[in-house]
C-alpha cells in the first residue's frame, strides 16, 4: 500500500482550537489516516510538506518504524525536538491510523490490548480555553467566559460547586491550575504569600465541598522558578493530591529531583518532553513520580508506547495528555488501553463537549470517569464533512505526481 497524498487540514485563526491542525494521508488502495499536532500549526504544515510529504510518497503506508526513524534521524541532526516532532507525531498517528483500517482492527488491538476500561480524569478548561492568542499561550488560558461547560471560570470562582458536579458526574478526578495567574501577573521567581494561599484556598474549598471523592491534580505549566514551586508543592501537601504537574519546566532533570524531594506531593513529568531522549534522564535521575506523555507532540504512537515502556521499567505509572485535539485524544485512549502501567487518560469535558464534536464524527464519552474500549478499526473517527466545508478551513495538498 503505498501513500499517495500528504494534507494538511488548519481549523483557521478563528476556531475555538487555532493552534490545532490535521493531517490526513491517502494510500492507492483508498484507506487514507488522520491525525493531529498542536502549537505554531503554520510551521507544522509547512515541515510536513516542504520535508515529510517528498520522504513519504510512493513509500509503504505500513512501514511505520521505518518512517518514523528516517524522520527522526533527519531532525536529530540539527538539534530538532519541536515543530519536527510535533510534525512527525501527527503523521505517525495517521499512519497507525491506516494500519488499523487496513488491518480492520483498533490500534489498541495491534499494540496488545492491556485495559478493560480506559479511566479518564477532566481537566477543568472551558471551551475557549485554547482560544486566544493563537492557542500560543500555555498555562492560565483564555479569560473569555463560555458559558456552558466553562470549568476553567468554575474552578477559578466556584471550586467546590463544580466539584460536586464533577463528583455527581462520576468523575474520578479534576485538574487545576490556580496558581497561574499570579506567576502571569506576577513573575516565575517568587510566589507571595496571600498569592500561595489564595490558590491553596482553591483546593480546600474543593476538599470541604466533596471530601476525598475526587482526585485533584494541580497544573503550573511551567511557570514557577524552583524555589516557588517547592513552597506550592510543600503548601499542597495537606490536601493528599494524585499529583502536581510541571510546577517548574521539565529542562532539567536535577531541579526536578530537587523539587520532588522537597514534599510528599506526587510529582507529574512531563507533557512538554519529546522523545525517549529527554525522558530517559528524568527516569535515571528520579525526578518524578508520575509520567506524563502528549502522544502528539512526544513522537507520535510509535515513540509514546516507548515512553510508556522505559516508565515501566523504572516502575512509574503513565498518563496520557489531551487538551489538544480529538486524535491527540484518541490515539492516548489507544495507547491507553495498550499501556499495562496506565494510571489515566486526561480528557477535557467542555471540549468532548463541545470543541471536538465540531471537527470529527466520532467523539468517545465519558461514562463514570471511564473511556470503553475502542471497537471501530483504526483510530475511530473521521474528520467531518461539515467541517471541511467550513469558510476558513485550509486545505493543502501534497501528491504523489504519477
Ligand atoms: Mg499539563
Amino acid at each position: 500500500m503505498k501513500i499517495t497524498a500528504v494534507e494538511t487540514i488548519y481549523p483557521g485563526a478563528r476556531s475555538a482550537m487555532p493552534a490545532l491542525v490535521f493531517v490526513r494521508i491517502h494510500t492507492d488502495e483508498g484507506i487514507q489516516g488522520i491525525g493531529d499536532t498542536f502549537y505554531l500549526p503554520q510551521t507544522c504544515i509547512s515541515l510536513i510538506h516542504e520535508h515529510i510529504a517528498p520522504v513519504l510518497l510512493g513509500q509503504d503506508a505500513l512501514a511505520i518504524e521505518r518512517h518514523w526513524r528516517d524522520l527522526y534521524r533527519a531532525y536529530a541532526r540539527f538539534g530538532g525536538r519541536g515543530a519536527e516532532i510535533r510534525a512527525l507525531s501527527a503523521v505517525d498517528v495517521a499512519l497507525w491510523d491506516i494500519l488499523g483500517k487496513a488491518s480492520g482492527q483498533p490500534v489498541h488491538r495491534l499494540l496488545g490490548t492491556a485495559q478493560e476500561s480506559i479511566p479518564t480524569y477532566n481537566t477543568c478548561g472551558g471551551p475557549l480555553y485554547a482560544s486566544v492568542d493563537g492557542g500560543s499561550q500555555a498555562g492560565y488560558g483564555s479569560s473569555r467566559v463560555a458559558g456552558m461547560w466553562d470549568d476553567f471560570d468554575a474552578f477559578l470562582n466556584r471550586p467546590g460547586e463544580l466539584a460536586q458536579d464533577l463528583v455527581s458526574e462520576g468523575a474520578k478526578g479534576m485538574k487545576i491550575w490556580p496558581f497561574d495567574r499570579f506567576a502571569q501577573a506576577k513573575g516565575s521567581r517568587a510566589i507571595e504569600g496571600g498569592d500561595l494561599a489564595a490558590g491553596l484556598s482553591t483546593v480546600a474549598a474543593i476538599r470541604d465541598a466533596v471530601g476525598d471523592a475526587i482526585e485533584i491534580m494541580v497544573d503550573g505549566h511551567g511557570l514557577w522558578d524552583l524555589t516557588p514551586a517547592m513552597r506550592i508543592a510543600k503548601g499542597l501537601e495537606q490536601y493528599d493530591l494524585a499529583w502536581a504537574e510541571d510546577l517548574t519546566l521539565a529542562d532539567n532533570p536535577r531541579t526536578l529531583a530537587r523539587l520532588r524531594a522537597s514534599s510528599t506531593t506526587p510529582i507529574s513529568v512531563s507533557e512538554y518532553l519529546v522523545t525517549r531522549q529527554e525522558y530517559m534522564p528524568i527516569l535515571e535521575q528520579d525526578a518524578a513520580d508520575l509520567i506524563m506523555i502528549d502522544p502528539t507532540w512526544a513522537g507520535g504512537i510509535t515513540e509514546s508506547r516507548k515512553i510508556a515502556v522505559l516508565a515501566d521499567t523504572f516502575g512509574l505509572p503513565v498518563t496520557y495528555h489531551d487538551c489538544t485535539g480529538p486524535l491527540t485524544l484518541l490515539a492516548g485512549i489507544h495507547l491507553s488501553a495498550a499501556t499495562p502501567n496506565l494510571r489515566y487518560q486526561e480528557s477535557v469535558r467542555a471540549y468532548l463537549r463541545s470543541v471536538y464534536p465540531t471537527m470529527v464524527t466520532y467523539v468517545p464519552e465519558v461514562i463514570d470517569g471511564t473511556f470503553a474500549l475502542p471497537t471501530a478499526p483504526g483510530l475511530g473517527t473521521e474528520l467531518s464533512p461539515e467541517f471541511l466545508a467550513g469558510e476558513d478551513v485550509v486545505v493543502r495538498t501534497t501528491r504523489l505526481e504519477s
